[in-house]
């Protein structure tokens, strides 16, 4: 059971990576714990899979070394995944800002990168639990070779790819193991943390508007993103609150513009003459559920014309500049993205080898690459994955 490249995950980027080295006839073996490939895929983008973003920067991306994406991104781009996903006819759509998702489910996604491993002759084997992990002399087919135990055997590789992602869902059936193995080889790694994930706010504060959302910018640790955020039970999500969650630490603030581009105090004058109720007012830009929550806890309503101007100003920034502290976040359990992991240093940007360990390679989400919302995590996968492909 000898194989030139054994890698371990069927996920994104370990498919793309089997994909492009079993092109260059290498002989390559995919080992999956599950029991079936690309569960995350599946699930992914409500079950569309949003597979790449039109509009792939560096800058989309949180690593503690914010170049070490630059190469393999600008060597596979989005059109290149476009281009696949067009040979084998699978319908897609713009949903907005760029996001591409399938028309029909994220299967044939996973159906098409299945096409691909087997017409490059890539065998896979899943429900494969791996006890064990080790360097070994093998004159054979090298002076040194990882040897894999297994509950499926033992299989030998001069070429080890770690493709298992990160811990985020581990229902899904996430594991550490990439994490692990990096330790077992001397390799530093970042802090994880969730990524992509719903905060929790103190018990009670707006809870009872679950389910409604506002277009708002929503601004941390100097960034900002502009999307809908959404009250839930346990505090705060949509789209504008994931983002902004890859750039929060414990016990940062974030600050919320719920009313982006409106000149509050210019309206609020300009209602005095007809005495319009405040609550009202308000409910010309937001649910009016919202408005009277708003009321209830910030501002008691009363007629425009007997605001004073500091309470207007008290009223303008606390919508505008509404500025909070998360409890916390809904943890790996809810997480997108898990932020951190193999520290970047440690592997080439070019190979995704490590430098420590010839034929040892780290890609996907395993590394300190973390995506935006929108496509760009599985951009990573393809491209760090394509990368590693090409020298394996
Ligand atoms: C709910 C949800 C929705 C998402 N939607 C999107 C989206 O629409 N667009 C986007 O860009 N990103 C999305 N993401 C993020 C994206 O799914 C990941 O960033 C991407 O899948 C990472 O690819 P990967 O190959 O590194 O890891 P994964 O796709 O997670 O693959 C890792 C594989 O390794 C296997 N594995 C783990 N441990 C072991 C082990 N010990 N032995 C053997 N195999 C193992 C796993 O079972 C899995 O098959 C979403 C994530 C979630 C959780």
């Amino acid at each position: 059971m000898i194989y030139d490249i054994i890698i371990i995950g069927a996920g994104a980027a370990g498919l793309m990576c089997a994909i492009e080295a079993g092109k260059r006839r290498r002989k390559v073996l995919v080992l999956e714990h599950a029991e079936k490939i690309g569960k995350k895929i599946l699930i992914s983008g409500g079950g569309r899979c949003n597979f790449t973003n039109l509009d792939v920067k560096p800058e989309n991306f949180i690593s503690n070394n914010p170049h070490f994406c630059k190469s393999a991104l600008a060597r596979y781009t989005p059109q290149d995944f476009i281009s696949l996903v067009e040979k084998h006819g699978i319908k897609y759509h713009e949903k907005k800002l760029g996001q591409l998702f399938c028309d029909g489910s994220a299967k044939e996604i996973v159906q098409m990168l299945q096409t691909e491993c087997e017409d490059a002759g890539v065998e896979i084997k899943v429900n494969c639990i791996i006890d064990k992990i080790e360097l070994v002399n093998d004159s054979q087919i090298s002076e040194t070779a990882f040897r894999i135990t297994s509950n499926l055997g033992e299989f030998t590789t001069e070429s080890l790819v770690i493709a298992t992602g990160g811990i985020s869902i581990p229902q899904m059936g996430a594991t550490d193991f990439g994490y692990k193995l990096a330790k077992q080889f001397g390799l530093k790694l970042t802090k994880t943390v969730p990524g992509l994930v719903p905060f929790t706010l103190n018990e009670g504060s707006y809870s009872e508007l679950s389910g409604l959302s506002i277009d708002s910018i929503v601004t941390c640790n100097n960034t900002s993103f502009r999307e809908n955020i959404l009250f839930t039970h346990k505090g705060l999500s949509g789209p504008a609150i994931l983002q902004i969650s890859s750039y929060w630490d414990e016990g940062d603030d974030i600050t919320i513009d719920l009313l982006p581009g409106i000149d509050l105090v210019f309206i609020i004058n300009e209602h005095k003459p007809n005495k319009t109720e405040l609550v009202n007012l308000l409910a010309k830009f937001f649910p009016k559920r919202f408005t009277e929550k708003w009321c209830e806890l910030n501002f008691p309503t009363k007629p425009v014309n007997r605001l004073l101007d500091k309470d207007i100003e008290m009223i303008d920034e606390q919508l505008h500049n509404w500025k909070l502290v998360p409890k916390g976040t809904e943890g790996f359990g809810k997480a997108e993205v898990t932020k951190g992991g193999v520290d970047t240093n440690e592997l080439s940007s070019k190979t995704m080898e490590s430098k420590k360990e010839p034929g040892l390679y780290f890609i996907g989400e395993v590394v300190d690459v973390t995506g935006w919302l929108g496509g760009y995590n599985f951009q990573w996968a393809w491209a760090s994955g394509y990368a590693a492909g090409q020298f394996v």
